[in-house]
């Protein structure tokens, strides 16, 4: 079978940082070619010269060449080597096509045929033009590496890092350590109040020199922190000239760079944290005071979904003190009628189940019961997996349909429908995100041994019996209690007995029906965990 030929393209424009070399786009450009068994018979190299507009000599003789050759392909590093511009790039496909040229990319390597990989070629092209995210994250970064994209507009770096001189990111690995400090307490289950205070005694001081204050819950959601670089759209020059901040930022005009800058924190920790600080939310535990109701933030009541938290009152003559556990939907003007529970006997029956479960005497079942709830778990994440996966493909074949229908991008049309696509691929890559943390605690997921429950509840068993640390150790055992006028639901969370780390929470949901006006009178008869 006769070889099929093809022709290198090059090009070197100074402007970039960080762009591979001429060398090495050839180097590349030719073991592409022996790998998919093309004949290389000519090299076109365009030097030190902007990309952005079609001057570039090489690059024109080539197009010359093309009309009366035997090519059937040209071969370029990145696509952007080829054309900057979507308009550009799709004007001399076009033509090329007419000859029965294609153009292939080493670093994307995509199939253009179809319209996935059509997609895909448009997309890697104009960062400026269209909305871009990984399709293929592998071969994504790759393209991404490019120092231009990865420089700051300006302003103040984040804290952890550093702008040099020619506007790029750079960890300071002071300001680093701290950033590693907070992640690393999060995790731990302090509190923010805890951190900022605990960044301020080892003397970590804001990027404006100032002593930590609050806020460090936005810092903590910076993406940065994991490599990646965020280019925003909204608040660059469209590729007319004109700029576009009139809408709010949305994640559409957003372009993530992952491993665009340098990393403080992996990915597990970062997210870990993010979870971590949604659940606290939720518990409305962001604000860091330690409250003596130490069950407030866990309670949810379970007639209008509302915190159900601790309070004092005082009543009769004798201005006795009452402390109970209320529903705050009163508070925000809603009438509820679930009934106040009495603190003290609610803490203790909530007490009386953790030292049940940190009972020494009981750490087989509570082996079987976690090893249990792991295969249920090891199941429930398949199967949200197998879900996500059908709407990735579902939503793809969105992206595909409409990409079919994209013509020339000139168009207003064009335009609508390439805003389109870029929706679904935002849900695709959410979906694509949601489905990572499944996939990745599949991965870890194994049985426990007694030796691991040993250690840790003798761990918690400690904390207990010191009386320090209550509030922390409840929150690490308990993820969630519902209350209703006759049952409690309380849900365990197990993951504080595993020796692996999950994204998702294994629990455990124990239930019983208990009217929580008589919680009083039958304190002693709490249903045992394990039976
Ligand atoms: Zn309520």
């Amino acid at each position: 079978m006769k070889k099929k030929n093809a022709v290198a393209y090059a090009r070197f424009s100074s402007t970039l940082q960080r762009d591979e070399s001429i060398v090495r786009q050839l180097e590349s450009i030719h073991e592409y070619c022996d790998r998919n068994n093309l004949e290389l018979v000519e090299e076109y190299i365009d030097e030190a010269q902007s990309g952005t507009n079609d001057r570039r000599e090489r690059f024109q003789d080539m197009i010359e060449d093309a009309q009366n050759s035997d090519w059937d392909f040209i071969v370029c590093y990145k696509m952007d080597r080829f054309s900057r511009s979507v308009a550009d790039n799709m004007h001399y496909k076009k033509k090329l096509s007419k000859y029965g040229i294609r153009i292939m990319s080493v670093i994307e390597d995509f199939d253009d045929s179809s319209p996935e990989g059509n997609l895909f070629g448009l997309m890697t092209m104009g960062l400026s033009q269209f909305y871009v995210e990984n399709l293929k994250r592998e071969s994504f970064a790759g393209i991404m590496q490019n120092a231009k994209r990865c420089m700051t507009t300006g302003g103040t770096a984040p804290f952890g890092f550093n702008i040099t001189e020619d506007l790029e990111y750079e960890i300071n690995e002071h300001e680093a350590e701290g950033v590693r400090l907070m992640f690393k307490l999060i995790i731990d289950g302090y509190s923010y109040a805890h951190i900022i205070n605990e960044l301020n005694n080892r003397g970590f001081k804001t990027k404006f020199g100032n002593p930590f204050t609050s806020n460090i819950h936005d810092m903590l959601k910076n993406r940065k922190y994991i490599g990646e670089f965020v280019y925003n759209r909204a608040s660059k020059k469209n590729a007319d000239g004109s700029r576009n901040n009139h809408r709010k930022k949305s994640e559409n005009d957003i372009v993530r760079i992952p491993e665009g800058i340098p990393r403080i924190v992996d990915d597990r920790t970062f997210f870990t944290v993010q979870r971590m600080m949604m659940n606290r939310r939720y518990q409305g535990y962001s604000n860091g005071t330690k409250t003596k109701y130490i069950l407030s933030g866990l309670i949810v009541c379970s007639n209008c979904n509302f915190s159900i938290s601790g309070m004092i009152s005082y009543a009769g003559r004798k201005k006795i003190p009452r402390v109970r556990y209320t529903c705050q939907s009163s508070k925000k003007g809603r009438d509820c009628n679930v009934n106040d529970i009495n603190a003290l006997y609610y803490e203790k029956y909530v007490w009386s189940i953790v030292d049940e479960i940190l009972n020494y005497k009981n750490i087989k079942k509570l082996q079987d019961l976690i090893n249990k709830q792991l295969t249920l778990f090891g199941k429930k994440l398949q199967e949200e997996i197998d879900k996500l996966n059908e709407a990735i493909e579902r939503n793809s074949k969105i992206v595909n349909e409409l990409t079919e229908r994209v013509g020339s991008l000139r168009s207003s049309a064009d335009k609508i429908l390439t805003e389109q696509i870029g929706e679904y691929m935002d849900i695709i890559i959410e979906y694509k995100n949601e489905k990572m943390y499944f996939e990745e605690d599949l991965k870890v997921l194994e049985y426990i041994y007694q030796k691991d429950l040993k250690q840790r509840i003798k761990k918690y068993r400690n904390i207990m019996n010191s009386g320090k640390e209550n509030q922390l150790l409840l929150r690490r055992l308990i993820q969630r209690i519902y209350q209703g006028n006759d049952f409690v639901k309380i849900l365990l969370r197990l993951n504080a007995f595993i020796p692996f780390k999950l994204y998702n929470d294994l629990t455990y949901e124990k239930s019983e029906i208990r009217d929580n006006i008589a919680f009083k009178y039958n304190n002693k008869r709490i249903e045992p965990l394990f039976k």
